[in-house]
């Protein structure tokens, strides 16, 4: 049992050095809490929380979910617990499946665990991507999805979902007190230039002058929600005292094809980069835009920060940042399909 005492509130955030979780650890710094992130730092980067160094409420323990938690954790009384450890940048999450697969599963089981044990509030980060490639649009809560579970994207997608089934299980059996978000695309400030994703690859295209990849026809959809909008979402969700609402879909009701943001971010750019063709990859949904009703009911919350504004600002990030690294700028993560080994 942990022993610590304290007056101030005490956060655990796994995933803390990613792009949404050290956005999360500032706001959560500048409401009053002291934090610890759990980071294996497989895709969540130091360099996003340097400027905490030297900050007595903060610190990073590097470990995984999937592991038994370290003494540096458990040695600590949280009172709330917030999950949003797992790669989920299509390439990254599907480079290694099955530690996809397990960190949503017995990382999340092992965090549930923990709140459970320090009777602390439990958020669990999950994703769009329970809904698949959507037969309804836009995607409200109550849609179960239409998620293939053995495709490539299935490791994530079913994890997702298998880590909320576990969550409410926890709740149900009145073993945690949980709050589950759906986060929808979303983007802003401390991306990672190799994550792989449309607007970090389109923007650092652009000011590299490289090949714009445009995958498919560029007629699938998706809708783009600024960084502080969904940290907003996820602190109002974590607050909310009323009952269980289930999960609660955060995202940008703004809908737009992947060639709309191309043009946008080329006219923001000014560039004179080439678009070029490459495969659509398989299960990659056709469309995507939340239905944020129930964000809206329940915590009076929607998006605020509109496209432009947000496009600008992920902009100057990614340009300061090819000014910091200089010719060491490493960016894109091309999309390579994973195949099925041949039966020996
Ligand atoms: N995409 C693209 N070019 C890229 C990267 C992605 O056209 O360089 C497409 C991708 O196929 C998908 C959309 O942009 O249709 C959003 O992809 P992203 O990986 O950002 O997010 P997700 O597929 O997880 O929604």
């Amino acid at each position: 049992m942990p022993t610590t005492s304290h007056e101030t509130k005490r956060a655990l955030v796994a995933g803390g050095a990613g792009f949404i979780g050290s956005h999360l650890v500032d706001r959560l710094l500048a409401s009053g809490y002291e934090v610890v992130a759990l980071d294996n730092l497989q895709t969540g980067r130091t360099t996003n929380l340097e400027h905490l160094a030297g900050d007595p409420r903060f610190s990073l323990v590097e470990g995984d979910i999937i592991d038994p938690l370290p003494r540096a954790i458990t040695g600590k009384r949280f009172d709330r617990i917030y999950n949003l450890a797992c790669a989920a940048s299509p390439p990254h999450y599907q480079a290694d499946p099955e530690h996809t697969m397990l960190t949503n599963v017995l990382g999340t089981r092992n965090l549930l665990r923990l709140a459970e044990e320090q009777r602390a509030r439990f958020l669990l980060t999950s994703t769009s991507e329970v809904y698949g490639d959507p037969e309804i649009h836009p995607q409200p809560e109550s849609y179960r999805g239409w998620v293939s579970c053995t495709g490539p994207r299935a490791c994530y997608d079913e994890g997702k979902r298998a880590a909320e089934t576990l969550t409410f299980d926890f709740a149900r059996l009145g073993r945690a007190d949980v709050r589950v978000v759906r986060i929808f695309n979303t983007y802003g400030p401390r991306m990672d230039p190799q994550d792989g994703r449309v607007v970090s690859n389109v923007i650092c295209q652009a000011l590299t002058g490289e090949p714009i990849t445009v995958y498919g026809d560029g007629s699938q959809t998706r809708s783009f929600c600024y960084v502080d909008d969904l940290v907003e979402g996820i602190e109002r969700l974590m607050a909310f005292e009323g009952e269980q609402p289930g999960p609660v879909n955060i995202g940008n009701p703004h809908e737009l094809t992947v060639c709309d943001l191309v043009e946008r971010v080329l006219t923001l750019t000014g560039s004179g980069s080439e678009i070029i063709r490459l495969p659509l990859p398989q299960d990659d949904p056709r469309r995507r835009k939340p239905d944020t009703s129930l964000a809206r009911a329940l915590l009076g919350w929607e998006a605020t920060v509109p496209l432009q504004a947000g496009l600008e600002a992920t902009t100057a990030y990614f340009a300061a940042e090819m000014k910091r690294h200089g010719p060491m700028f490493r960016f894109g993560a091309t999309y390579r399909e994973p195949t099925l080994a041949a039966a020996e």
